[in-house]
């Protein structure tokens, strides 16, 4: 929690977390709360504005969400947006009804000299989505803009509230930043304060305060949030924090060197190694079903970190990098009561280790830990690495997952990805992998007939990882990639590209 920054209230839009964004990246702190939040509840972050989202509630319907009544009263500036406009009205008694016909997409918005379309030009595209119109502004209200078919923009200037019926948050909104930009730094005086440098240094302090001389754990894993978790807990601590790296034979080509290099004697970290291949690779014998797997790859990670951390006496704290987008998941909106579920964050570990957690990357988004990273002086090439699953390489090997599966299958995804280097493609995909599949083929190789296993080369472009596109690569490309895996890995001689989208496949094999 933050004082004097922006509030948002989630009645559940689809874009609430690019409203977040939007108004983190003008360099003010926002924060997304359930709209059920209670007054006090609210004035403990003593926001400087509040923006209620959009959502697919309509507000005439019986258990419309709405927010505190009281919230009104509490003199603090307020943008509502869709149906968070339509909250407004409502709620001020004004009328909304569902309109003959929805409108949704592009419209030409028509502006009138106000502070919140300072800058704005006339005339400029708005995106639109909704079904229901607003039929009768309350009293104290006045439109302030219009499309062709809608009240769209509203404000009542003594009260300072503010309503648009379209969102000024996706790009599709021409001017929809500068709205925003406005209405926090015009109408709210919000300060420009948020940034990773600032932020670096105040969880710093904060870590210093709460841990103490108290020693702290964590499970890194080589991935973004882990590693920057534990640099910024290691500037705070120093050698109070202990990092456990699991080795669990399962992971990319020199993997283990790499982090313990960088984080290890670059960052002077304290860092055990758990060599845990053989444990891993043992219960995986004759496990081809790809939930098994997963499980008992989680379970047996669980069990080496315990008996590590147990070996580690005296830890108090267990570190995790958990982070924003994991948190905004586990508010439920319709859950009606106030709490705000505890996250399981993605290591899997679970809460009944023992230990008090500590999360200093839970406020913050993908990008903005990525920023913190190179604050922090991590090296670019490891903050901008690709998601890495959890367990690894055994979901990239279809059926059962052997050593020399493993070892091959590093092989050829240590080319692809430096071939992705070489060419300036890497930054340019998402995720990018290879996959070793369970069949033989024939082959010919210097005259004499191969019969060995394939290989493919999985590269998917996306923003969220919801759903993705293949990467369309060069045949050229595509061709060096094929010649050096067949030449320089045993074991492999075709190779196959993947051209599937997500849905109707995933990312990753299993
Ligand atoms: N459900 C409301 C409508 O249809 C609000 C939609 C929205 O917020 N995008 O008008």
């Amino acid at each position: 929690m933050r004082k004097n920054s922006i509030v948002i209230l989630d009645f559940g839009s689809q874009y609430n977390q690019l409203i977040t964004r939007r108004v983190r990246e003008l360099g003010v702190y926002a924060e997304l709360l359930p709209y059920h939040i209670s007054p006090e509840e609210l004035k403990k972050h003593e926001p400087l504005g509040i923006i209620l989202s959009g959502g697919p509630a309509s507000v005439y319907m019986d258990n419309a969400p709405k927010i505190h009544a009281d919230i009104l009263a509490m003199g603090i500036p307020i943008l509502g947006i869709c149906y968070g406009m339509q909250l407004l009205v409502h709620m001020n008694g004004g009328e909304v009804e569902q309109a003959d016909k929805q409108e949704f997409g592009k419209a030409k918005l028509q502006v009138s000299a106000h502070p919140l379309f300072k800058d704005v030009e006339n005339n400029s595209t708005v995106w639109m989505s909704h079904n229901d119109h607003v039929t009768k502004t309350p009293a104290g209200f006045q439109g302030i803009a219009s499309t062709n078919n809608s009240n769209a923009a509203i404000a009542d200037d003594q009260k300072k509230f503010y309503g648009l019926q379209f969102h000024p948050e996706v790009t599709h909104s021409q001017h929809g930043h500068k709205m925003i930009e406005n209405f926090i730094f015009n109408i709210c005086s919000c300060n420009k304060n948020w940034s990773m440098a600032n932020y670096a240094e105040e969880t710093i302090q904060n870590i210093r305060k709460t841990v103490g001389d108290q020693k702290v754990i964590l499970g890194l894993s080589g991935g973004v949030d882990s590693s920057v978790c534990a640099v910024l807990i290691h500037k705070a601590i120093g050698d109070n924090l202990t990092c456990i790296f699991v080795d669990t034979g399962l992971l990319r080509l020199n993997e283990g060197k790499q982090v313990m290099e960088t984080y290890g004697e670059h960052f002077h970290m304290n860092i055990i190694y758990v060599d845990a291949e053989e444990r891993f690779l043992t219960h995986l014998k004759g496990v081809k079903d790809p939930e098994q797997k997963r499980k008992l790859i989680g379970g047996d990670f669980i069990e080496v970190f315990k008996e590590e951390a147990e070996k580690l006496k005296g830890a108090e704290f267990l570190a995790q990098g958990t982070i924003y987008p994991d948190v905004i998941e586990s508010i439920s909106i319709n859950s009606g009561g106030t709490t705000i579920k505890s996250h399981h964050n993605v290591g899997g570990l679970p809460e009944k280790l023992g230990f008090k957690l500590l999360e200093p990357l839970r406020n913050l988004f993908k990008d903005e830990v990525r920023k913190l990273g190179e604050e922090l002086g991590i090296e670019r090439k490891m903050i901008y690495r690709h998601p890495f699953p959890g367990p690894g390489l055994a979901i990239r090997i279809i059926g059962e997952v052997t050593k020399p599966y493993a070892d091959i299958l590093r092989k050829a995804d240590a080319i692809f990805i430096e071939e992705l280097y070489n060419h300036d493609l890497y930054d340019k995909t998402s995720q990018a992998f290879a996959g070793l599949l369970p069949i033989h083929s024939v082959g010919v190789m210097g005259d004499i007939r191969t019969y060995e296993q394939p290989v493919v080369l999985r590269a998917v472009s996306t923003s969220d990882f919801m759903t993705a596109h293949f990467t369309p690569f060069s045949n050229e490309f595509l061709e060096i990639v094929s010649t050096r895996i067949t030449n320089e890995v045993k074991g492999i001689n075709r190779v196959f590209f993947d051209i599937t989208n997500k849905p109707p496949a995933t990312i990753e094999y299993e």
